[in-house]
């Protein structure tokens, strides 16, 4: 007998996890082997737009669990499935050829994900062997816990933002810390099944989804894997000063950041509320990537937070105007958009959740298209935008809304291409942040940006980048230019310098946004 954890893509963690503290729990009860498994699926990958850098990041991590699991004693299986379809199948002849008893994972709220565990919870009731255990973990407050009178999911953030902190003071706690798994039986080691796991190999890669010598290496710098890394980041962001000029790729956690001095209201997370739409400086957590990855959980994130703030009454600090409330803020929009993916699965279907944009009328120029992904159109803090997400794969909050209402807005190009671009590129990439950022921007979304308040890109840039850095530092062509004409250099300077002038001018294609969703269905 046995008892399987089954390890996704959205925790990749041995801490503060659910569903593994549960399977070891299960295991050490039943004094039985407990086997961590994560089966990779590359038709999956293509479907849901994955980028090869979160692939690499997936086994770069999966190496890190594996040798710290060897410690408890607990085999990590990793391999490779297609097609698609009959993972669920697959997954049960395993179970079946371990003889396990027993398998958990953590809920995942993607529909597709959502029916293939449908799928193997029925296969495993027909073989009548394999009981199967999911639960809640992703988010700090599950889906269906947080609901409006009418027992619906909200659809606007301040409601739904109002009724989720009180919960954070639930009994029983909702940010207590899972169980550790305990080491598991040694006698795993000479089990003539088991004993071999421990020997397996995980792949360097995944076919289609390869990442150049030079991009790995990047991606190494600026992102390391594992949970350490992952805790040490959230302490930078909570105990250390952020530093002016800390952009590209580097890495955050040798940047020689000081400890703010015994008081919190110095370091990053306590100049939150203000500093954060800084691009210019480094001024955020960066902890996206690995909160995508459940690298770190949320719950831990909020947990420490509350302790920064002294909240002994259990009442975190949730006001906008400070700098922990409003980091608190921010986490719970993941919350938001995953509750919306488990409320309303449509957003994961290319459907825009206001159904009354799904007609408008985009323009098809592969030429802008391509000049925005390269960070080519001649909009400084758009393109600088861009290329840091074409290097670092990784993008400041507000150069996401910048580049993402430029592409929809500025260049009329429909929102899902931008969508699927973001996916394909970013470290970070996730469906429900990604897709309610990009409805967000396109305001056809759950509480979005009204479709006439467009952003004015040259204005942003005066406002997240007044010193000019940023768009210097990921615009070389540019890095000579200052004072204003940094953010909109002239025509004549940018034709010397091999910069791009705009495809569109702004004031004219605002009119015509605002026409096109004033009239969907019409050009
Ligand atoms: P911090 O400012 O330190 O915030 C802490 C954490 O809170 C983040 O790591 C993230 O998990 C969460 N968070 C913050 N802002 C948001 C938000 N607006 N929506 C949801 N969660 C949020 N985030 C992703 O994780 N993956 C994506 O694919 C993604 N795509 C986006 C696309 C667009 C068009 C937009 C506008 C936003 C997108 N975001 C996405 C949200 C946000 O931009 C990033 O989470 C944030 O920039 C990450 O930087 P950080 O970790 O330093 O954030």
């Amino acid at each position: 007998d046995a008892v399987v954890y089954w390890m996704r893509m959205e925790d990749l963690r041995i801490h503060d996890n659910r569903a593994f503290s549960q399977a070891s729990a299960q295991a050490i009860r039943d004094g039985i082997p407990l086997v961590a498994m994560f089966i990779l699926s590359p038709q999956d990958y293509v479907a849901h737009d994955r980028s090869a850098r979160r692939i690499d990041f997936t086994l770069r991590n999966l190496r890190a669990i594996r040798d710290k699991l060897a410690s408890l004693h607990i085999p990590l299986y990793v391999d490779s499935h297609t097609p698609r379809t009959t993972l669920p199948s697959h997954i049960l002849g395993l179970l079946s050829q371990w003889n396990v008893s027993h398998l958990f994972a953590n809920i995942e709220y993607e529909v597709d994900e959502l029916r293939r565990d449908i799928k193997v919870c029925e296969l495993a009731k027909k073989g009548g062997r394999v009981r199967c255990t999911f639960v809640h973990d992703r988010c700090v407050i599950p889906p269906g816990i947080v609901k409006t009178k009418e027992g619906r999911g909200y659809t606007v953030f301040s409601p739904f933002f109002r009724a989720w902190a009180p919960h954070l003071a639930d009994k029983p706690d909702p940010l207590a810390c899972a169980p550790t798994p305990e080491p598991n039986a040694k006698l795993i080691h000479d089990h003539k099944t088991f004993g071999e796991l421990f020997h397996r190999t995980i792949p360097d890669s995944v076919e289609g989804f390869e990442l150049t010598t030079e991009d790995a290496e990047q991606m190494k710098i600026c992102w390391k894997e594992g949970e350490d890394a992952a805790r040490e980041l959230l302490h930078r962001f909570l105990y250390t000063k952020s530093r002016p000029s800390q952009l590209g790729a580097v890495d955050p956690l040798s940047d020689g950041s000081k400890v703010a001095e015994k008081n919190p209201k110095d370091s990053r997370v306590g100049k939150y509320n203000t500093a954060r739409d800084r691009v210019d400086a480094d001024t955020t957590s960066r902890l996206s990537p690995y909160l995508s990855a459940g690298i770190i959980s949320a719950r831990e994130c909020i947990r420490e937070t509350m302790e920064l703030s002294n909240a002994k009454a259990k009442k975190v600090d949730v006001s906008r105007e400070t700098g922990i409330g409003r980091w608190v803020q921010e986490v719970a929009w993941r919350d938001f958009y995953n509750h919306v993916l488990a409320f309303f699965p449509r957003v994961s279907m290319g459907r825009p959740f206001q159904e009354k944009f799904a007609d408008v009328q985009w323009e098809t120029n592969e030429g802008h298209l391509q000049a925005w992904k390269d960070g080519k159109t001649g909009v400084p803090i758009v393109d600088a935008g861009m290329r840091q997400a074409n290097t670092m794969g990784w993008m400041h909050n507000r150069v996401r809304m910048v580049t993402a209402m430029y592409l929809v807005k500025d260049l009329m190009l429909d929102w899902r291409l931008g969508e699927k671009y973001f996916m394909e590129t970013l470290i970070d990439g996730d469906l429900a942040s990604n897709n309610g950022g990009w409805q967000w921007s396109a305001s056809t979304g759950v509480d979005p940006v009204p479709y006439f308040r467009i952003f004015n890109p040259y204005n942003q840039s005066h406002k997240a980048d007044p010193t000019g850095e940023y768009i210097r530092y990921f615009v070389p062509e540019l890095a000579k230019v200052r004072g204003d004409d940094v953010h909109n250099p002239p025509a004549k300077l940018a034709e010397k310098l091999g910069y791009p002038t705009p495809y569109v001018k702004h004031n004219e294609a605002r009119e015509r946004a605002i026409k096109r969703y004033k009239n969907p269905g019409q050009a």
